[in-house]
Formats: structure tokens, C-alpha cells, sequence
């Protein structure tokens, strides 16, 4: 009995070090801010962006701790590590309401160090180093809605 999980079919290519900002994001928006993950979400290779709703727009100090807070975690090399968990018990643990209607019995939950963990089938890199510097490029509020624009570099 050494048979792989069946997981949902990952249909989309991302590119693993935006994709895993994009993680590191979602995971200081809920610890700093306190919102929920993005559920609008681009991501490139160059340039990407997550939108967030928000009762008032984040002040420039609060973008400052969240890009600064997220390069404490690259720089701290954390790993990303993979567990399968059964959908039953995830729901109890975490934000499921992203999920497809027929996501698979089991799911693979994402960890990055002890910082955040999320349900996802996506391509991650092995450490956050290898995510390289993480800047917000520019952001924008309206309608309620924040958002955020994100690119990597060195
Ligand atoms: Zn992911």
C-alpha cells in the first residue's frame, strides 16, 4: 500500500516562485490585515496581482510591513513541504470555499515552514529562497476591493 493520492487534475501552468508568493501573500494578508485568501487571483511570471475585499483601503505602512514581513520569510529559507490529509479533515482546518465542487477525497495541503498552510495542487519551489525578492509593484482600492500587485526580482 504505497499508492499515491488521487488528487484533482492541476490544469493550469504557474510558475513556481510566483505561485509561492503568491501563498506567502495570502497567508500575511489573513495574519497581518485579517481578511480572508485572495479568491481573484493573477499570476505571471512577471507581474501578478491578488485582489482582496477590504472595508478601507491599506495605508502605505501596511504595504510596507506586508512586502517586508514576506521577504523575513524568503530570507529565512523556510521549506516547502507537502501532506495529504482527507477532505473531511481539512474542512475542521482550512478555508475550503476555494475548492471545485468535485475536488478529489483527498487533499494536498501546502505547508511553507510553520508560516502558512493551504489546500493546493499547484507547483510550489522546495524553499522560499528560491523565491527571490518580493516587491509590491503598485496597489489599488475601489469597490471595496484591494488590490495588490506583486513581482519578483533580486
Ligand atoms: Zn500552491
Amino acid at each position: 500500500m504505497n499508492q499515491e493520492p488521487q488528487l484533482n487534475v492541476h490544469n493550469k501552468a504557474e510558475h513556481p516562485p510566483m505561485h509561492t508568493a503568491e501563498h506567502l501573500l495570502n497567508g500575511t494578508m489573513v495574519k497581518l490585515i485579517g481578511c480572508k485568501r485572495s479568491r481573484n487571483a493573477h499570476i505571471e511570471r512577471k507581474k501578478s496581482k491578488c485582489d482582496y475585499p477590504l472595508a478601507q483601503p491599506l495605508t502605505p505602512e501596511q504595504l510596507q510591513e506586508i512586502e517586508n514581513t514576506i521577504n523575513n520569510v524568503i530570507a529565512q529559507d523556510l521549506p516547502v513541504t507537502f501532506e495529504y490529509i482527507i477532505v473531511q479533515e481539512a474542512s475542521a482546518l482550512y478555508d475550503l470555499e476555494r475548492l471545485p465542487e468535485d475536488a478529489s477525497e483527498m487533499l494536498r495541503i501546502v505547508h511553507i515552514g510553520d508560516y502558512d498552510a493551504c489546500p493546493c495542487v499547484g507547483a510550489h519551489v522546495e524553499s522560499t529562497s528560491q523565491i527571490g525578492h518580493f516587491r509590491i509593484s503598485s496597489s489599488r482600492y475601489q469597490d471595496g476591493v484591494q488590490r495588490i500587485v506583486f513581482r519578483l526580482g533580486e
